[in-house]
Parts: C-alpha cells; sequence; structure tokens
C-alpha cells in the first residue's frame, strides 16, 4: 500500500473533501469543538474549519477498518456508531469469525482472503494483541463434486496448501468428530479464526490512537446541496457536516437508505451457541480440531442445510446450525437463542460430537447482512458524489476487513476502483 499525505489526499479528492458544507456541527455530538458550531447555517469549507474530511457512520468491521486505512493516508476521520465499537447488536462482534481461503470457484475471494490474512498478520504484530488463531477448515460433502473440483483448482491456480481428504482418514484423524453423512473432504490449511470483538476494540483503539475521533451518535445522511451530502443529521438534533461520507451500517443500511438498498440488503435472525470443552480435553481446541464446514451432509437435514463449526479457542466450539430463515428487528428483539435452536443444536452435537456431553456455555443471536448475490457492496452511492457505502458483508465480510479498508479508503480519495473487483462490489444493477 503506497501511504499518501493528508496533502495527497486532499489533492485526490479535491472535488469530495473541499466541497462546501453548509450546517455543521450543531452542537449534539458527545466531544464536539464547539469552534465547529455554525448556527447561522451559512456554507462553511470541510476542510479548514476543524470539521472531519470524512464521516464514517458504522463501527463494525467494514467501517472500522475504513476509518483507520483512512486516518493513515492523511485524511480528518470522524467515526460515528449508534452503540459504539463492540457492541452486542453489531454483526462484527460475536467471539469469533472465521477466515478461510476457500471459496469454491469464487477465487475473488480466495485472493481477498489470502491478502487479508497478510494483512491481519501485520496488524496483530502492531496492535499486540493475539487476533488470529489458524488451525484450518474442512469442508465436508456426500460426495466429490464440482464446487469442491472447482476450490481444488482455484487452489491449485493461488498455490493454496489444501487436503482432499477420504472418510477413512478423516475417521482416524478426527475420532472426536462423527462422520455420518460425509463422503468427501477438503482442508483448507491456512484458514483459522479471529477473535472478533476483540479485533473491533483493537482497530478502534488503533484509530483513535492515531488521532481519529469517535462519536457515540446513530446518524442519517442529512442536507443535500444537488449532488453533494453536506451533513449527516444526529439522532436527538445536529449535525455533523463532512467533505465525504461514508456509511458502513451493515444490516442497518437498509434502513438507511430503504429506496435504494432496501431490497439490496436483507436481514435474517441467525442463533449460535457455544459447548464447553471438557476440563482438560483439547480434543475440540483450534489447532487440533479444524472448523467444519458441512452442507446437504448432516442426516436428515434437507440438501440446502449449511452448517458449521468453529473450534473452541476459549469461548466454547461454536455451532451454527443452518435453517428456515427468520425475521429480525435489528434494534429492539431480544438476543436470546430459542428452545428450538437450542434443540437443534444439541441434536447437531448428539451426532457430530458423539463423545461431547457438556453443556451449552455461551450463546449469540447475530443478523445476517446479506446482499443477493452474496458479493459485497462498495460503491458510491448514485445519487451522491461524495457518500460512499460499504456493506453486504453476506455472511463473509468481516476477514476481508482489511482489505475492504484499503478499496473503500482508494476510492473515496480518489483512487480509481480496480476493475477487477469493482464488477463484484458495483451496486450497479443489483436489487
Ligand atoms: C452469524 C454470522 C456468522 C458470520 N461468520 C463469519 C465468518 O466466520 N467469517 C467472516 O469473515 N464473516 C462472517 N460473517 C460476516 C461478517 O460478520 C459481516 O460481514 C461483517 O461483520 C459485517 O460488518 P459491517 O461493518 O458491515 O456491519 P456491522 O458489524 O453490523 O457494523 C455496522 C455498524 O453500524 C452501526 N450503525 C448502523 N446504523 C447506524 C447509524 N444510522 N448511525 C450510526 N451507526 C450505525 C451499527 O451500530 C454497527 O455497529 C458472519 C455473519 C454472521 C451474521
Amino acid at each position: 500500500m503506497k501511504p499518501i499525505t493528508r496533502r495527497t489526499f486532499l489533492g485526490a479528492g479535491v472535488g469530495v473533501a473541499i466541497t462546501p458544507a453548509a450546517g455543521a456541527l450543531v452542537g449534539a455530538v458527545p466531544g464536539a469543538a464547539p469552534g465547529n458550531a455554525h448556527s447561522s447555517g451559512q456554507a462553511a469549507p470541510a476542510v479548514g474549519a476543524g470539521l472531519p474530511d470524512v464521516v464514517v457512520v458504522g463501527a463494525g468491521a467494514f467501517g472500522a477498518w475504513t476509518a483507520l486505512t483512512l486516518i493513515e493516508r492523511g485524511a480528518k476521520v470522524a467515526l460515528l456508531d449508534a452503540y459504539g465499537p463492540g457492541h452486542s447488536r453489531a454483526t462484527s462482534c460475536d467471539e469469533v469469525r472465521q477466515i478461510r481461503m476457500s471459496y469454491g470457484d469464487r477465487e475473488v475471494y480466495s485472493r481477498s482472503a489470502m491478502n487479508a490474512l497478510e494483512l491481519w498478520k501485520k496488524r496483530e504484530a502492531e496492535f499486540g494483541r493475539k487476533l488470529l488463531h489458524p488451525g484450518g477448515r474442512l469442508v465436508m460433502r456426500r460426495a466429490w463434486n464440482k464446487e469442491l473440483e472447482d476450490q481444488k483448482a482455484v487452489f491449485d491456480r493461488l498455490s493454496l496448501p489444501y487436503e482432499v481428504l477420504e472418510p477413512e482418514e478423516m475417521a482416524k484423524r478426527y475420532p472426536q468428530v462423527g462422520f455420518e453423512g460425509v463422503g468427501a473432504g477438503f482442508l483448507d490449511v491456512n484458514a483459522g479464526l479471529l477473535k472478533a470483538r476483540e479485533a473491533i476494540m483493537a482497530i478502534t483503539e488503533a484509530f483513535e490512537r492515531k488521532g481519529g475521533a469517535i462519536r457515540l451518535a446513530r446518524a442519517m445522511p442529512g442536507a443535500s446541496a444537488g449532488r453533494t451530502l453536506q451533513n449527516v443529521a444526529i439522532d436527538g438534533g445536529g449535525t455533523l457536516a463532512a467533505g465525504a461520507f461514508v456509511f458502513a451500517c451493515g444490516p442497518w443500511l437498509r434502513h438507511v437508505f430503504p429506496e435504494l438498498l432496501g431490497k439490496v440488503i436483507t436481514t435474517a435472525r441467525i442463533e449460535i451457541a457455544y459447548i464447553g470443552s471438557p476440563a482438560g480435553d483439547s480434543s475440540y481446541r483450534q489447532g487440533i480440531l479444524p472448523n467444519l464446514s458441512e452442507e446437504g451432509t448432516f442426516p436428515g437435514a434437507p440438501a440446502s442445510e449449511v452448517s458449521y463449526t468453529q473450534s473452541d479457542i476459549d469461548a466454547g466450539l461454536k455451532i451454527a446450525r443452518g435453517g428456515p430463515r427468520m425475521p429480525m428487528d435489528l434494534d429492539r428483539d431480544e438476543r436470546i437463542v430459542s428452545a428450538w435452536q437450542i434443540n437443534r443444536i444439541h441434536e447437531y452435537v448428539r451426532v457430530r460430537f458423539p463423545r461431547l456431553k457438556e453443556p451449552i456455555v455461551a450463546s449469540r443471536v447475530c443478523q445476517s447482512d446479506a446482499s443477493p448475490d452474496s458479493h459485497f457492496v462498495l460503491d458510491r452511492h448514485p445519487g451522491h458524489d461524495n457518500v460512499w457505502i460499504a456493506g453486504g458483508g453476506s455472511g463473509h465480510g468481516f476477514k476481508h476487513g482489511p482489505v475492504v479498508g484499503e478499496y473503500m479508503a482508494d476510492r473515496v480519495t480518489g483512487r480509481p476502483a480496480v476493475p477487477d473487483l469493482e464488477k463484484f462490489f458495483s451496486l450497479a444493477g443489483r436489487g
């Protein structure tokens, strides 16, 4: 990544960053400098008036990485979140998220995950915090199929390490797993786990250390002048002006831009449980047991049912069992796992981990943030030249956070998009 100075940033994004913005901050955002207020509503330059060059709304994986990358490139950035970084409603703030290179034939994400893995390693060293836990991912299918063949071809092309495992070999290596219904296995050797909530805290702390401002505030698009958004309106009163705005609101994006994204980003309730490891037993720990992923293999389940496990780092063995989509109120729903799903998770453990008799020791209710084709949505708002959208993580976005941060920072600072990526991430023709 070529670092750019604040001067270069402003030069690159000149049409964006120095656009006059009317009605600057009017006091509702805690920590705001009083000198920023323009009660007259007169136009004031966003840059040079003590205002942020960029306001990033949403401090989940996409927003936090974007904010950190922008500040490292010399921008002045304010990061706003309705509930603050690391809160329990955010899609990014479970205990763990998986990093995997295995994406079937979707090579674009295998490549991105390879880049992200290197960036995570560097950041882990910089943050001085253990965030990355290697251990592999075993993709289990009823039989060797086209998906696995395509995946193998991608791994060969990218020189990624993998193993193709026959049922006897899987049973021998992983005696703690019951492989009923599984006829083929593909081990993604470089896969592992990331400490999710802890990573968000580390990223946002680094952002603050580097001069970024974090504000606890719910913000919606505010006043516009032609194709320029001038400010965000803060819940409870007040506005915050800037030269450019990035809305990285995860599943809430559909509420922030209902007309544009109401049909592009959908949400559903997802219930997860962590089963405790037996005392003194490392069989279910990451490094001994890889993460498991299966589709159509669980005995008695529909062919389309996708379930996965993520091995124990400290919170327990995470079990996510697929099933019917359930509605979710992102702000109001209580995040307590239903008795129905708890029963299904216990059933899953009985079949897949027959020796494991431990209780559920933690649980999470999260929400999907899915785009129709599960590609991310990383694009400029079609109606505003200085507004960017980063979302549509679609159940796999977390690991790509550092890459998304660079992609968004490039776009906001006026660097052209990489065409190979833009065609997947663009809003055009979706929804
Ligand atoms: C069950 C589940 C499992 C997953 N597993 C994996 C995995 O193993 N590996 C992987 O890579 N990915 C995984 N993902 C996907 C990944 O977690 C998400 O793609 C990613 O975390 C999304 O980050 P985000 O920043 O877009 O959204 P979020 O983390 O939801 O962040 C959005 C933020 O915006 C804030 N916000 C919203 N509206 C406003 C507003 N108006 N004003 C101010 N703030 C606002 C919210 O408070 C929130 O903090 C999984 C997702 C789910 C649901």
